[in-house]
């Protein structure tokens, strides 16, 4: 789960990290009126999207005065952000954070994500901060330093002081570097994030050590640890069809493809994917359904695929161990009958009563393609779909 800029910044202050004092609004005026509250020279409003990139896309504006406020919110409140990480229609503002400006000296990159390897959350650090650090990772992979703690702990002394000092702050600024990389780690720790990002992290001319930018997601699967975190969702920021899903309890991910797939299983449900891009065509999501699938979840699961005006086809493929193919065949059916399909669908059916099943899709009178194995699902989907 996401959360936005301000509110993860609520959250850091709490630990004993640094910001800069900052107002949210709604509206032009309010940010005027923030410009006023801050009484600062220079200020900065900023979209709270939970997309990054903001900067670049137009959504992060320095202003000098309280009119310079209201125009930069009302432009950037009047359409769509649109940033590397949004999608290409871009994302809605509804809500700005206006910010006191800070003179920066120099830019640094501070996050920690799990490392699946070591199963410990890894601190990562960069004196290259405010730029992607995917880039950093790829063209400067030495100008990332890592240090790994374990999860029942926050980051060690040493390890915090190795960062900081790796990554050029002044000898005067290194205990405020340290400091703030154990608050980091905490906060990391006692709120089970799955990441915690901090670009940049800067240093100001005056010789201050601030977070300007935060983003923390959750772990979803922890959640039900923190009621006040859920509490900060923003469903506004969510596909529609994702939030759907998840209120059937089954998983799905939106892709920009244009094959609609149901599958049960997790594993089943990435092969199924690889295999429809191996066969040329490419998926319009990620969904599965559960083990446990029943014919109401998957009535369910197929009016979310449907949904999605790019899906130009359907490929089911679904594996009968704990469920039996005719019961699958039946409620695919049943869905089929309720939600007037107007697409190709493919049915690949695998396991207990794997024969039944098939009869009776094909015995349902609907058009229905039915398939062997996954490969042949695979190649008719997409053959129906380029037809
Ligand atoms: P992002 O683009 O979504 O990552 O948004 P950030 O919060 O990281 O802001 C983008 C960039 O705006 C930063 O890297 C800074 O260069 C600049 N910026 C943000 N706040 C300030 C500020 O208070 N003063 C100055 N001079 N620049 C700022
Ligand atoms: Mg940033």
């Amino acid at each position: 789960m996401k959360i936005h800029e301000y509110q993860a910044k609520e959250i850091l202050r709490r630990y004993g990290v640094k910001t800069s004092d900052g107002i949210v609004t709604d509206s032009a005026d309010g940010a005027a009126a923030a410009y006023e509250t801050l009484g600062a020279p220079l200020a900065v409003v900023k979209a709270q999207i939970h997309a990054g990139g903001r900067g670049k896309g137009g959504g992060v504006k320095l202003v000098r005065s309280a009119a310079e406020a209201r125009a930069a919110a009302a432009l950037i409140l009047s359409k769509p952000l649109i940033t590397h990480q949004t999608s290409p229609e871009g994302q809605p503002v509804k809500t700005l954070l206006v910010e006191r400006g800070s003179d920066i000296e120099k830019e640094y990159y501070v996050g920690i994500a799990i490392d699946r390897k070591t199963q410990s959350p890894v601190m990562m650090a960069s004196s290259e901060g405010g730029m992607d650090i995917e880039e950093v990772a790829a063209h400067h992979p030495e100008k990332i330093l890592r240090a790994a703690f374990g999860a029942n702990g926050a980051l060690a002394d040493s390890e915090a002081e190795r960062l900081a000092r790796g990554i050029g702050l002044p000898a005067a600024n290194v205990a405020d570097g340290v400091a703030f990389m154990k608050s980091l780690s905490k906060a990391f720790v006692d709120l089970d994030c799955a990441l915690a990002e901090i670009n940049p992290l800067i240093l100001t001319k005056d010789g201050r050590v601030l977070a300007l930018d935060a983003k923390i997601n959750f772990d979803s699967n922890a959640l039900y640890r923190h009621p006040d975190v859920v509490a900060l969702r923003d469903l506004a920021e969510e596909d529609p069809k994702e939030i759907e899903a998840s209120k059937f309890d089954l998983s799905y991910i939106a892709l920009d493809g244009d094959i609609g797939c149901m599958v049960n299983g997790a594993g089943l449900a990435m092969a199924t994917m690889d295999v429809i891009k191996l066969a040329g065509g490419s998926p319009a999501n990620f969904l599965d359904v559960g083990g446990g699938a029943t014919k109401e979840k998957v009535k369910e699961a197929f009016k979310i695929l449907l949904s999605d005006p790019n899906v130009k086809g359907v490929l089911v493929n679904i594996f009968g161990g704990i469920m039996k193919c005719d019961v699958i065949a039946e409620g695919v059916i049943g869905a089929v009958r309720e939600v007037a399909l107007k697409v190709p669908l493919v049915v690949r059916l695998e396991g207990t009563n794997v024969r039944e099943g098939k009869a009776l899709l094909e015995g349902s009178g609907l058009p229905i393609i039915t398939a062997s194995d996954l490969n042949e699902a695979a190649r008719k989907i997409v053959a129906a779909v380029k037809a």
